[in-house]
Order: structure tokens, then sequence, then C-alpha cells
């Protein structure tokens, strides 16, 4: 176990070198605050931390920080919560489960304010916190004057505290009434497994606010308080928290709270090194399940940023990630999204993925997006999907097959693929079109006897495949993209190929 911290031990946060194996009942959470979807960047947070619980035999917790009341979103608890089970990081304690034995909860921060409140009451009446009632105006002057000087805006602290009388006065006189933390004067030193000691000297620390003014506690404070309260002794995050952890650490000695591990993870670059964003394209993990990518792609493609099990694997299911998982593997240096690669990881994975656990995707896939292609029939499913071998994402197999299960007399024309392939040679495409119709009708409507139909009538007629098999393509899906002819036609059925193919000879022809 890391040294317990405690206000009489030292003034400094003291690192325990052990190895982390070491140490016992591990606990790790994920923290998110519902003002947007999951990001990529959290989903790597949460898997890390699922990792290392897993790998360490612990436990992994999902709170809910839901303390900034005016960004919060309550869609995004859900969203954030489903995101995480498509990945399949499931948590052990915490939101939304049904049980909670050691009575830790309840889970979401907004639900705890009496737990804060208590917090705060214990450091206001020890003197470790006060009340300040600056107005922003006034705090801008202040700031100004620092500026002037060329000094950094640091917050003083006022000789004596004002009194809860005061306080209240303050606010009934409509002042912004906050708590701020009486910080110590000291350098801080975070020891983090990553990145190693950082020091955080005593002129960046200040009385920082931990009640807002809208009486609700600020993001330290509630995570500071939540994370010991909540038995948590691995704290894993990104790199934007790590100079955050001194602000940590003086709480949490201030409570005289044990320390946890700190494992800061590296900011995640877009392919220019800038920080990731949503300027470079997608990063919500919601929009790349929309984008039809296996969770499975995703899960190896996110761990791969900012750690590597060394050698050259890239390759790996979440359990085998699990076993591989160590945080000697996580490194200083920023990772790049490279949007390439996830694409190629995906499409190694759909041509790994099993028969059974591709039409589940795809079945999740298609109840997320406007399709007209039924998620409820199996055994089309199946044949679709072996239809378009070789994709890359869903949307691959939509582009194609979508229009097989549009109703007949809306899909539209390409006109380029008319002309090309039925106009063409004084509509050399129709003369084929009306010449088959009537034995079509007669075909038995599968595979092998349609290609074995094609092939005698392409001998009788000396026509190549393509003069026949186009015509036919061009004629139900309107274009010359489809999956494999006979796939497509066994697909639509007799009935739909023949309507098609005349609605096709009515339309279009007589419009030349
Ligand atoms: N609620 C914080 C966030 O979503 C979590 C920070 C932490 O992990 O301590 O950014």
């Amino acid at each position: 176990m890391p040294c317990l911290f405690s206000a009489n031990e030292s003034k400094f946060y003291i690192a325990d070198m052990d190895n982390m194996k070491n140490m016992t009942n591990i606990k790790t959470r994920f923290a998110p605050s519902p003002t947007g979807s999951l990001h990529v960047g959290g989903a790597r947070t949460a898997l890390f931390n699922y990792c290392l619980a897993r790998k360490l035999g612990g436990k992994f917790l999902l709170r809910i920080e839901d303390t900034d009341q005016a960004r919060h979103d309550e869609g995004m608890v859900d969203l954030i919560v489903k995101d995480l089970r498509w990945l399949g990081i499931e948590w052990d304690e915490g939101f939304g489960k049904d049980h909670d034995p050691a009575g830790i909860g309840p889970f979401r921060q907004s639900e705890r304010l009496g737990i804060y409140k208590t917090h705060i009451k214990k450091l206001l009446d020890e003197g470790k916190a006060y009340y300040a009632f600056d107005t922003a105006e006034e705090l801008d002057v202040l700031r100004e004057a620092a500026k002037a000087e060329k000094q950094d805006f640091r917050y003083e602290r006022p000789a004596t505290f004002p009194t809860e009388d005061q306080a209240d006065a303050a606010r009934a006189a409509g002042k912004p009434v906050v708590v701020r933390f009486a910080c110590p004067v000291e350098d801080v030193t975070v020891h983090d497994e990553v990145f190693g000691d950082v020091l955080v000297t005593a002129d960046q620390m200040d009385d920082f606010i931990i009640v807002k003014a809208d009486g609700w506690p600020t993001y330290h404070l509630a995570n500071v308080i939540d994370d010991a309260l909540m038995g948590i002794n691995l704290i894993c995050r990104g790199q934007e928290f790590l100079k955050q952890s001194s602000r940590h650490i003086v709480l949490r000695e201030a409570f005289g709270f044990p320390a946890p591990k700190y494992v800061h993870l590296p900011l995640i670059m877009d392919m220019q090194g800038k920080k990731l964003s949503k300027r470079d394209g997608d990063v919500e993990v919601d929009l790349f399940r929309v984008a039809g990518y296996l969770p499975e792609a995703m899960v190896n493609f996110i761990a791969l940023l900012g750690w590597s099990p060394g050698g050259d694997r890239e390759k790996f299911t979440l359990p085998e990630l699990v076993e591989l998982f160590d945080v000697s593997g996580i490194g200083k240096s920023n990772p790049k999204f490279d949007r390439d690669k996830l694409l190629s990881f995906n499409t190694d994975a759909v041509a790994t993925a099993g028969e059974a656990r591709l039409l589940e995707c795809f079945k999740e896939f298609l109840e997320e997006i406007p399709t007209h292609i039924p998620s409820d029939n199996d055994q089309i499913l199946r044949h679709l999907l072996r239809a378009n071998a070789g994709f890359r994402t869903f949307p691959d197999v939509l582009k194609k097959s979508d229009v097989l299960f549009a109703p007949n007399d809306s899909y539209p024309f390409d006109e380029k693929a008319v002309q090309k392939v039925l106009a063409k040679n004084d509509g050399e495409g129709y003369v084929v079109l009306r010449d088959i119709l009537g034995q079509l009708a007669e075909v038995e409507w599968n595979a092998d006897p349609l290609e074995e139909w094609l092939r005698s009538y392409c001998e009788q007629k000396e026509l190549g495949m393509g003069k026949v098999a186009q015509p036919i393509r061009v004629a139900v899906t309107g274009t010359t993209i489809s999956p494999p002819i006979f796939d497509a036609l066994v697909i639509l059925g007799k009935e739909n190929t023949l309507a098609r193919i005349s609605r096709c000879l009515a339309e279009k022809q007589t419009s030349e």
C-alpha cells in the first residue's frame, strides 16, 4: 500500500515506489462530467482504469461528476453509460449498479451535496477554508493590477476570516459568496507513475475556490472527497489534470485522507501534433458507433493511444489487453490519433470477427441509423454481410445494399449508369432486359440456378456475362454498384426483381 498521507507526517506527498502489484484492494474509477458525450480521450481513461483494476485484481467504479450545473446535460449521462457498455468497459461498482454493499453511494455528485456540506463545515470550523464575497468586477480589478505589475494573480488571504453571519449578510446583500481553501504556502510534489515527480511551487498554489457562488462544490472538492470516501487508491486520468493534482494533494492533507497513486495519461494529439479536437473529425465514441465501427476495433485502437505492450504486437482482444496491461507500458510522449490506422484496424476486425459477432454488431448498428434494411431478419442480414465481405465499416454495406430494401418504386436511377449500360448502342441494355423478363420468371430463385441460367442465356445470345448482368444490376439498384449480382437478386427475391426491371423499362426506356 502507498504510505498514508496525513497532516502530521509530512506536508509533502510522499510517493510510494513499490510495485503496484504489491498494492492490495486496488480500486480505480472513471469519473466523467456529463457536459458532453464520451470523448475518445475519456474512453481511453475508462479503459485504462478498467484494465488496471482487472489486471491487479481490484475493483473499478463509475461516478458521475455533475457539479457543473450550467453545463449539465442529463442525456449525456445515459449516452456515456451506453458508450462504455458498447466498448465492453463494464464497472464493478458505482453509478447504475443496484448493489452498494459498502454503502459508499450515491454515485452521482448531485446526490451527495450533504456529504460535501459536512466536509466543508469541517474545513471552515478548523480555519482551513474561509468565505469570500468578491464580485467578478472586483476580482477583475485585482487581476488587472497584478498584470500591470507583471505578477501572476494570486488571491490575497484576509488576515481574519469572515464569520458565518458576515457570509449571510453578504449573501443577503446579493454578493457572490464562495468558500476558498486556505492553501498551505509550500511546494507540492505530485508523484506520478508515468511523468515522475512533478513539482508545483508554492507561488503556483493559491487559495482556490472549493464552493461556488451557486452553493455547489467545485470539481476539486467533490472529486477529492469522493475519491477518498469511495476508497479509490489508484487515480488514472488525463495529463490535463496532472498539475491540478497538487490541489487535490493539499485538500487531501487538510482532510487527513490517505494518498492514492497517480497515473496520468499523455494528451492525445491529431496528426498535425495539435491537441485532438472536433476540428479534426469525430472525437466522440457515439459518432464512431454510428459510423459503423466495431467496438473491438475501437478498444484495440484506443488502447494503443499512449500505451504499448512492447514488441511489435498491435492486435488484441479486451481480455488479452487486460492480460498484457502494465503501467510501465504507458509512455510520456503524446500519441497521435491516426484515423487511417483505426479504419485499417476496423477492416481487420470485420474480417476476423465470427459471423455471429458481426451479425450482432450489424443489428445494433442498424438500429441506430436511418436505413431500409430490416434489423430483425437474421437470414437476410447474414447473407448481406457475406455478400459484402471485405467491407471496412458497416456504412460500406449500406452504400451498396440499402437500395435492395427500398420500395420498388422509389429508388433513384443514376443517369450516367442508365446511359452507359442501358441506353447506349440503341438501347442494347433495354433489349436484354425486355428479353429476359419472361425467362427470369421461370428460373428457380437461388444463386446457383440463377447463375446457370445466365450462363446459358449468354452462350445462346453470344453475349459476355457483363452485357446481361450489368443491365440487370442497373435496373434493380439504379446504379452499377451492388453486391455480387446473384446475391443481390436472391436478397431481392423474384417478385421484387421482376417488378424493378419492369419499372426500369417503363420509366427509363420511355423517357429516352
Ligand atoms: N470529472 C472530471 C472530468 O470528466 C474527471 C477528472 C478526474 O478523473 O479526476 O474531466
